[in-house]
């Protein structure tokens, strides 16, 4: 097995005078979540886009030991993304939406049937197979369209601000959703601007302005609650977080 899935050097896009990624560099480890936390405008969606090679920008992206690149397709079809803006068929139902994604790499009727099942399962759309999206709510729209991004079973799945404007229960779906993919083998990219979501990361890449900030586990970001306040980011209640970090069996002082 494969040490890191994906592996990312001096990584830099600019847009006229303004670098949206600033030589950034860093490493996902097969079988682990990577959280890349930031502000809005720090460079998660760049970072990702650069990373799928859906833009073009300067450095060295190898993804399963492999040169990433546009036509590099042999890559392309072992991962899953799931894009910060909802994608879905209007006129699909949940289930045929998630079987149309589903077959755009899996042929197979019988194995295709289990995998958008399963699919369905995981994000806990069982009761909703035959709704339309416009009769679901944010939060069950985020879940389907999660659905849609990984129904093919990848084994790199990226998932950019997954959480964003969902009801809580949605939201703890979805984060629970993640650890049971990550459970079942798969590799993980997600981004938020949510300092408490990094919990549910087994490392974690802070970004600001294009650049990492600070890396570490969860437990080694939140020792530094007070630095992350500086770059904008959003931190709940203090007493909240330690609830967090007790749940995570991550119970160490705060400092502040
Ligand atoms: P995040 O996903 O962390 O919110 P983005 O990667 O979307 O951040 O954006 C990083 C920076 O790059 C922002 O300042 C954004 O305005 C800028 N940016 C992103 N895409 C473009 C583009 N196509 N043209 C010009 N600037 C862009
Ligand atoms: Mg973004």
């Amino acid at each position: 097995i494969m040490e890191n899935v994906i592996e990312v050097k001096n990584l830099t896009k600019e847009y006229k005078n303004l670098k949206a990624i600033d030589n950034l560099s860093f490493e996902v480890k097969s079988g682990e979540i990577l959280g890349l936390l930031g502000p809005n405008g720090s460079g998660k969606t760049t970072t990702i886009n650069s990373v799928l090679s859906l833009i073009k920008a300067d450095g060295q992206i190898k993804i399963f030991g492999k040169e990433m690149s546009p036509d590099a397709y042999d890559i392309k079809r072992k991962i899953g993304v799931v894009f910060q803006e909802i994608a879905v068929f209007s006129e699909l139902t949940v289930y045929e939406n998630i079987d149309y994604f589903c077959s755009l790499y899996i042929a197979d009727k019988n194995k295709r049937k289990e995998y958008v099942n399963d699919a369905i399962k995981l994000v806990g759309l069982e009761n909703y197979k035959k709704f339309y999206p416009k009769q679901l709510s944010g939060g069950l729209l985020r879940r389907l369209n999660i659905a849609c991004g990984i129904s093919h079973k990848p084994e790199l799945i990226f998932l950019d601000e997954p959480t964003v404007a969902v009801d809580p229960q949605s939201r703890n779906n979805i984060l629970e959703g993640i650890k049971k993919l990550r459970d079942d083998g798969a590799s993980i990219v997600y981004t938020t601007h949510y300092m408490e979501e990094v919990v549910d990361a087994d490392y974690v890449y802070v970004m600001d302005k294009g650049h990492v900030v600070m890396q570490g586990t969860p437990r080694e970001i939140f020792s530094q609650v007070g630095t992350l306040k500086e770059h904008r980011l959003d931190v709940p209640q203090i007493t909240l977080l330690a609830d967090l970090l007790r749940q995570s069996g991550l119970d160490i002082p705060l400092g502040v």
